[in-house]
């Protein structure tokens, strides 16, 4: 039997055969694998190079065009980011740069490049309401049937031609109902009544009924057939303030704060509850609500709202009481408190609401990862559209709300909605993840 040496590497105790050391210069399979390793990291990191794709542009649209580009992995290379993001520089956008980069995106599409150019169409939809009408037949044409949100400005013309086609494409149909939700003119909104009335046969091929759908694009027909929005608007953004910016002097004074722990327990769980936000309701975000107080506090239990919908109620001074009508969510009984870190005392107070306001669907679309965190505006919904129903009078509570838990905690994740019922002066919270 040959005798087994020892590995030459310091710390290592692995034994080797005398024919492998000849081979390895003495050292052990895994320490020439990890040694060899470590030599690629030097010569990389000797041989890097910084490249700045962006160096010496200036104009917007070719930026985009540049962060649209996929980067070619090269472990020589590092990309300098952009001193913006994305999203920054699409706001920034000119009308006329607007129209360019729209330009850019039906080219990618004709070119075979599909996703691009949807992705820039969404951007603009979102950042700036553009219309598509002029390019929307070309995008059916295309066989591009989402994201849906695309077809808010499709004409009277293009709306007939899906208004037909939802009836005989079997395959489509989900699709085409969401891209009508969309486009919710009063020729819509009459049809959607229709088929509440009459549901047409192909409804017993869908999940829910036809109606149903309008919720994913923020609204609902009335028990008389009303359209009714589903969420306020204007939107404003909730930001966080950077490190070393510190908090400015002209934020809305004493009168907005986000995520204060309240003095109240969660009768669930025990732990304290927090005011996700507290707003004074002569903000202009809140112009179109009606509240009895003169501060929108939207308190919950951040861990059972992460399990289902937490409803609050108003007493008398308008302070956020935990609601009778709320029933433990299953399995809600198995929580171990330990499980959940604790929100940092001054979690809320990194954060800012936005000066002036933005598009009502600019956080729409979760995916493309805007700003979410915001007062008022469409939500973001990362799974289905999910409007809770206020227990009270059982209509559909309107979303007022949002905050993206990635921003607030390290580990954290996943959306909380927050949303009200006026006449019942009634808040309530849900929580999604993907
Ligand atoms: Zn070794
Ligand atoms: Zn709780
Ligand atoms: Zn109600």
């Amino acid at each position: 039997m040959t005798e087994r040496i020892q590995c030459i590497r310091e710390g290592c105790t692995n034994t080797i055969l005398p024919a492998t050391a000849a081979k390895t210069g003495g050292y052990c399979m895994p320490c020439k694998q990890e040694m060899e390793r470590e030599e690629r990291q030097r010569y990389i990191e000797a041989n890097r190079r910084d490249v700045n794709l962006y160096a010496g542009i200036i104009d917007p649209v070719e930026i985009l065009k540049i962060m649209h580009e996929p980067q070619v992995r090269d472990p020589l290379i590092r990309y300098v980011p952009y001193e913006q993001s994305k999203e920054q520089v699409y706001l920034s956008l000119s009308v006329e740069q607007q129209d360019q980069m729209k330009d850019y995106a039906m080219q990618r599409i004709r070119t075979g490049d599909e996703d691009t150019g949807k992705d820039i169409l969404v951007y603009l939809v979102c950042c700036h309401d553009i219309s598509l009408t002029a390019e929307i037949p070309e995008l059916l044409e295309q066989e591009i049937y989402y994201p849906s949100i695309l077809y808010k400005s499709a004409s009277g013309e293009a709306r007939n031609h899906l208004l037909q086609q939802v009836n005989t494409d079997d395959e489509k149909r989900n699709h085409i109902l969401l891209m009508l939700a969309h486009i919710s003119d009063d020729v819509v909104v009459q049809q959607f009544r229709q088929w509440r009335q009459s549901p047409p046969s192909w409804t017993s091929e869908l999940y829910v009924a036809p109606e149903h759908y309008t919720t994913e694009a923020g609204w609902e027909l009335t028990k008389d057939g009303q359209r009714r929005e589903l969420f306020i608007t204007p939107s404003y953004s909730l930001y966080k303030v950077k490190e070393n910016e510190g908090a400015s002097v002209e934020s809305f004074g004493d009168s907005f704060s986000l995520l204060t722990p309240s003095a109240n327990c969660c009768p669930w769980c025990g732990s304290a509850l927090t005011t996700l936000i507290s707003l004074d309701v002569k903000h202009p975000a809140l112009n179109d609500v009606s509240w009895h107080a003169q501060q929108l506090q939207i308190q919950t239990c951040v861990i059972c709202s992460s399990y289902g919908v937490v409803y609050m109620e108003m007493d008398a001074a308008g302070e956020p009481l935990w609601s009778s009508h709320n029933v433990m969510h299953v399995g809600m009984n198995e929580i171990d408190l330990d499980d959940y870190g604790k929100l940092a005392q001054d979690a809320g107070r990194q954060f800012q609401i936005a000066t002036s306001s933005r598009h009502a669907f600019h956080a729409s679309e979760w995916a493309m990862e805007p700003s979410l965190s915001q007062v008022g505006g469409h939500p973001g919904w990362v799974q289905d559209a999910e409007y809770p129903t206020c227990p009270s009078c059982s209509t559909r509570m309107k979303a007022v709300a949002q905050l993206d838990w990635g921003e607030i905690e390290e580990y954290g994740e996943g959306m909380y909605y927050m949303f009200l019922c006026e006449p019942c002066q009634m808040t309530a919270v849900s929580y999604q993840q993907s």
